[in-house]
């Protein structure tokens, strides 16, 4: 079954009396394995929906099974739980702690779930590994570019072993060749059998998944048109 299954996702922001549908029943299945790219222009519904696939916000209706789990029947505490075993978080400003070290940031997410010693020293390894900045554990983010900083908060995103990597224009801070090598990051992790949503106003960058799904006006359409309104699950 897929990992992700959101039907019909609705969500409204009431203007003052007008009306903004910033999802309009957009559906959508992401497969095990999948690296799917969602992209649209600003105003589109993409951080609406990057909240709503992430668990950081609720729509007004639809429904969302996330790795085999109803999310919109859980209360805020399963939200919260769901969101930290699931998804594994990349930004565009990267978001890391200025005081730590590149192995300190990794580290956070296994001292948060708990993880002995031992075993997280070797998860915070093999994941700075799998983003080839091994040699750079105990630099600070200001002693790393910005293409190594993306790459310190993958492997944070990577530490807890999520089933599912959401980037929200990770390569939104970078510069293009740059980008290319964190793009370049991203296709290995899938086909080391990671999922990945990935979201993105950039076509060049969106073309690099195995999928892209566009988003205009909160609908969402398969790359070629389909509109992906129906039901999923
Ligand atoms: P994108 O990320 O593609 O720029 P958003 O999801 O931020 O798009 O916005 C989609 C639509 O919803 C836009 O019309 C936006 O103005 C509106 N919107 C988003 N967030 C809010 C909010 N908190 N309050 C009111 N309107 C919002
Ligand atoms: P240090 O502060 O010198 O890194 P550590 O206690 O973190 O000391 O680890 C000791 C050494 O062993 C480190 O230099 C680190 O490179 C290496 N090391 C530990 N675990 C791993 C691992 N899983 N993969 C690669 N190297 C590791």
């Amino acid at each position: 079954k897929p990992i992700i299954g959101i039907e019909k996702m609705v969500k409204k922001y009431d203007l003052g009396g007008e009306v903004v549908m910033a999802l309009n029943e957009a559906s959508l299945t992401v497969e095990k394995g999948d690296f799917v790219s969602i992209m649209g222009p600003s105003g589109s519904g993409k951080s609406t929906f990057m909240n709503m696939i992430g668990c950081l916000d609720r729509p007004d209706s639809g429904r969302y099974f996330l790795d085999g789990e109803e999310v919109e029947k859980m209360n805020d505490s399963q939200l919260a739980e769901i969101r930290n075993n699931k998804i594994g978080f990349i930004f565009q400003n990267f978001n890391l702690l200025t005081k730590l070290t590149a192995y300190e940031n990794v580290e956070l997410p296994l001292l948060y779930r708990g993880v002995v010693a031992k075993e997280r020293q070797n998860a915070i390894y093999e994941s700075l590994n799998q983003v080839g900045l091994r040699d750079r554990a105990h630099h600070l983010p200001s002693q790393l570019s910005g293409g190594q900083q993306q790459r310190v908060a993958i492997a944070r995103a990577l530490a807890g072993n999520p089933p599912i990597l959401l980037a929200d224009e990770p390569t939104g801070a970078l510069d293009s060749k740059t980008s290319q090598e964190i793009m370049r990051v991203m296709q290995d992790l899938n086909e080391r059998g990671h999922t990945i949503v990935l979201i993105t106003h950039d076509a060049e960058v969106a073309r690099q998944a195995k999928r892209v799904v566009h988003i205009q006006d909160g609908q969402l359409f398969e790359d070629g048109g389909k509109f992906l309104g129906a039901s999923t699950i």
